[in-house]
């Protein structure tokens, strides 16, 4: 399946000279929803690992029939004052703007293994935000899935001690 084809480009969305990757429109489609998670298992199928980490909001709805679908738990990483009980942080610089983000103190042991999981990366701020929030918890990042990756911006060196894995590039 083409999933290229699935995606919606907005463009100056949300600012003037960002060309937005919209995937409401891929999500709604049944077939390339399910065939999107079947990417993602079959890029992890020889990775052992716990858990599926998801950073808001997207990577919710990447993350989680992902860690369903593999029989792994959730962790949320979130924004700031979210989260429920006690949170580390860390914060991070987008592609337009910046931001912080949380997890939970006891989301992940000492030693577990975790994958991250994200709809999209760019500059990689976010992700790597996550990373600093697995590793400061003494989690170990063995694998990062995302569903689309634009080469452009180069967000794969600054992650480039990690497997990242992308299903589709611009
Ligand atoms: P990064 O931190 O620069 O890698 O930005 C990645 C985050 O920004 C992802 O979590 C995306 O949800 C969001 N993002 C940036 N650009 C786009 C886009 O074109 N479409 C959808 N999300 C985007």
């Amino acid at each position: 399946m083409d999933l290229k084809e699935k995606i919606r480009v907005i463009p100056d969305f949300p600012e003037k000279g960002i060309r937005f990757k919209d995937i409401t429109t891929l999500l709604k489609d049944g077939d390339a929803f399910k065939y999107t998670i079947d990417q993602f298992q079959k890029e992890l199928q020889n990775k052992d690992f716990d858990l599926v980490i998801g950073p808001e909001s997207r990577g919710f709805i990447v993350g989680t029939p992902l860690a369903y679908a593999m029989n792994k738990g959730f962790i949320p990483v979130r924004k700031p004052g979210k989260l429920p009980s006690e949170t580390i942080r860390s914060e991070y610089k987008l592609e337009y703007g910046s931001d912080v983000l949380e997890i939970h103190k006891d989301a992940i042991k000492p030693g577990q293994k975790v994958v991250i999981a994200d709809d999209l990366l760019a500059t990689g701020g976010t992700i790597l935000s996550t990373i600093k929030l697995v590793e400061d918890l003494g989690g170990e990042v063995v694998g990062i899935v995302f569903l689309i990756e634009l080469t452009y911006l180069n967000g794969r060196e600054l992650l480039k001690n990690y497997d990242v894995r992308s299903l589709i590039q611009y």
